[in-house]
């Protein structure tokens, strides 16, 4: 990919030669180091930008659709909360069995219609490649807002600019990833996108949701180290980030297979009493239990901050491939 980081300027003119200009956001496996310093630095801008005036007219005029496939609650709002604070407008289509893809229509021809009213489309889809599938067709910019258990790389920008924000910095740090590893998506594209920097990952999970090998291989051959567990007390106490998910009931084919691992991790104040003070403790939310809510007042409670950033960061990306970062 190009790198973003060779023009100087972050926002705000219009800059159609901008390196992001127009390009699809499909996977993490896009990004530098240089990339991310660029995307996290508009994010920053935007930030600062919303808590000054709240909503300003960056993109004023421009129109996103919000096209998912999938259940949403943080991804779907917050695309559309990053675009109406940018001026621009949203078209929601959130029940695909309302619309046309009931009645049979191809995942191509959704995308090429779609894109007739609009500047740039955000897909959420249960197949693995259904972004990159549908970028080979778009002539508007794609974001990957999640493909089935492939990868959801705007979910992992937004945990790693958590990281940066509330640890100041990725390198040395070690990250614990918790929970179902085999499905979790934000799972997949944080750990490869982390493989950039020099971390320890650790990953706990019960044996059936272990990370996919490929991955476990992809982040061996960048020389990170990696040590897998089935019990998190052996890893907490190294700990300065602990990442948590949910077990993914809709992945699974065997409802009694769900039913054996659901309740294996429960994150509570005893879990976390070997941790270090200045742990944080994140999870890209729905949880189902997995996180004891007498954590929410924990300052190393970071989820909901998490949620926050979210939002700058698709504020950031839909301004970059607009071309007006
Ligand atoms: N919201 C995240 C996702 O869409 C995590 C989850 O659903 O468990 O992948």
């Amino acid at each position: 990919m190009t790198k973003a980081l060779s023009n100087p300027h972050l926002p705000f003119g219009d800059q159609r030669s901008a390196p992001w200009y127009g390009k699809s956001i499909l996977t993490v496996k896009q990004f530098s180091q240089d990339d991310l310093k660029y995307i996290f630095g508009v994010a920053h801008e935007m930030r600062e930008m919303v808590e000054r005036v709240g909503t300003f007219d960056l993109l004023k005029g421009k129109i996103l659709v919000n096209l998912f496939y999938e259940p949403s609650t943080r991804t779907s709002a917050s695309f559309t909360a990053a675009m109406e604070r940018l001026g621009g407008s949203v078209i929601p289509i959130n029940e695909v069995k309302y619309s046309s893809v009931a009645k049979g229509e191809s995942l191509p021809d959704t995308i090429r219609s779609l894109e007739c009213y609009s500047d740039v489309i955000v897909l959420r889809h249960p197949e693995v490649g259904a972004s990159a599938l549908a970028a080979q067709y778009a002539r508007k910019p794609i974001i990957n807002a999640g493909d089935g258990i492939g990868e959801h790389p705007t979910q992992a920008l937004l945990d790693l600019f958590t990281i940066i924000e509330e640890k100041g910095n990725v390198d040395g740090l070690t990250i614990t990833m918790l929970g179902d590893l085999k499905n979790g998506r934000t799972v997949h594209s944080l750990s490869r996108l982390l493989s950039l920097y020099d971390v320890k990952l650790n990953f706990v999970s019960p044996e059936i949701l272990r990370l996919p090998g490929e991955i476990i291989s992809e982040l061996e051959d960048k020389g990170i180290p990696v040590q897998e567990y089935a019990l998190l007390d052996k890893a907490i106490s190294e700990s300065d980030v602990l990442y948590v998910t949910r077990v993914q009931k809709e992945r699974f084919e065997d409802p009694q297979d769900y039913e054996n691992v659901k309740g294996t991790y429960i994150i509570n104040s005893q879990s976390l009493a070997s941790a270090r003070e200045d742990l944080i403790l994140m999870h890209p939310l729905p949880r189902v239990g997995e996180i004891s809510m007498e954590l929410d007042d924990d300052p190393r409670a970071a989820y909901f901050r998490q949620m926050e950033y979210g939002m700058y960061v698709r504020m950031a990306l839909l301004a970059m491939v607009l071309g007006k970062a």
